[in-house]
């Protein structure tokens, strides 16, 4: 275990002890290609036809709804591109709504969609708060509408959208219309019954709840129009293309079901920890604000603005302190542009230049928490005296 303290859990999550261990023998017994007819490669087809099974319990669907992929961007890129494509050839409908708040890999999706097939994109504001208006997306969504993809809670503000409310608005203003949602950040902390979701996509990724990276799924619902996207073997019912990763499928399955056999838990531990972190910062830094939605958010998140400080150099500072966090996402820490998520708030400048994200996990303890409340305060200071110009 390295040493310090960890509260970026939403970037990613370190591997359950259990789930490598549940991987194992898929490197080192089971290993084989799982589409071979031969002993070994019938023990990975089992376990991969096993994973797919657990899979859909967990999810409340067919086990043939499941589709592996290797990351969330892969399974956000599978919905969009490959409904797009499937209802503009079946239908000639080429228009897709998401919101402003998404991640990149489907934000970057749809622009792609645009820029080399001339797709209409309509991005939806959210409140201040983050949230997608169920009836702003009806309002949105047209007879030639092939896609709606509307994430179900921001990797970075950590707001939860409304995401069966949204599905059912969609589908009583057009019923063809595909329903994605990007439940990257979901997975493990909040409810995934697709049914009750009501959504016909859903895409997960195995790092955000103790699998290792490189590996998600995507949930498809019977009958969606989807044209595959990775050409080659018949895999994933020839959806997607390629020899399956048995050992991170099973190590993302076994994580799955334990995060939703250990929910009640999980969830209690990681949001008592999260409001210690918020009630302390608010409370112990003048010119905090929380960002994103008071209660409608996700159980680990704490995001900030703290205003006159800017971001990076508070994550500097923390990490000389071995305290590990991240202003806005992890692929926008880094630039000092300010992030699509706090744009689309509109917060004033000098607040959003000062973003802070400290999300927690299954592995923070109150003792990490006091630590980051002791030191916090100090590090603010500091980064306010060195940047005058952004100071209120
Ligand atoms: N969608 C959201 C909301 C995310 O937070 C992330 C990763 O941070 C992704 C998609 C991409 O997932 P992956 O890293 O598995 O490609």
């Amino acid at each position: 275990m390295p040493q310090g303290v960890y509260l970026d859990n939403a970037a990613t999550t370190p591997v359950d002890p259990r789930v490598f261990e549940a991987m194992r023998p898929y490197w080192l017994d089971d290993w084989g290609n799982p589409s071979s007819v031969y002993a070994v490669g019938r023990r990975a087809r089992r376990a991969l036809d096993d994973a797919r099974d657990r899979i859909a319990q967990v999810l409340n669907c067919r086990a043939n709804e499941i589709v592996f992929t290797g990351c969330g961007s892969e399974s956000d890129n599978l919905a969009i591109k490959g409904v797009a494509l499937a209802q503009s050839e079946q239908r000639g409908w080429r228009h897709l709504v998401t919101s402003r708040v998404e991640h990149h890999a489907v934000l970057h999706a749809c622009e792609w969609l645009s820029q080399h097939l001339g797709f209409e994109v309509t991005y939806l504001e959210v409140d201040k708060l983050g949230r997608v208006e169920p009836a702003r997306v009806a309002e949105a969504v047209r007879d030639d509408t092939a896609l709606v993809s509307i994430m179900y809670a921001n990797n970075e503000i950590g707001t939860i959208e409304p995401i069966a409310e949204i599905a059912q608005a969609v589908k009583a203003r057009n019923s063809a219309t595909v329903f994605h949602t990007d439940a990257v950040q979901a997975g493990g902390l909040m409810p995934l019954d697709v049914q009750a979701l009501a959504v016909d996509m859903l895409a997960l990724s195995g790092h955000k709840f103790y699998a290792p990276k490189g590996v998600g799924l995507s949930f498809v619902r019977r009958g969606t129009p989807l044209v595959h996207l990775m050409s080659g073997g018949g895999q994933e019912r020839g959806i997607r293309a390629g020899t399956e990763n048995v050992p991170y499928i099973v190590g993302m399955t076994t994580a799955l079901e334990l995060a939703y056999a250990e929910y009640e838990q999980r969830v209690a531990h990681v949001s008592g920890l999260r409001d210690r972190v918020v009630a302390g910062v608010l409370g112990g830094i003048p010119g905090a604000r929380l960002t994103g939605h008071p209660t409608e958010r996700m159980p680990n998140s704490a995001s900030f603005t703290i205003e006159g400080a800017d971001g990076e150099s508070m994550l500097l500072n923390l990490d000389q302190e071995g305290i590990f966090a991240s202003s806005g996402s992890a692929c926008t820490s880094g630039t000092l542009e300010i992030s699509h998520v706090l744009k689309a708030l509109h917060l004033p400048e000098e607040q959003a230049r000062g973003s802070l994200r400290l999300t927690t996990g299954v592995r923070t303890t109150d003792a990490d928490v006091d630590r980051l409340l002791e030191v916090l305060p100090g590090i603010v200071e500091r980064v306010r005296e060195v940047t005058p110009a952004l100071a209120s």
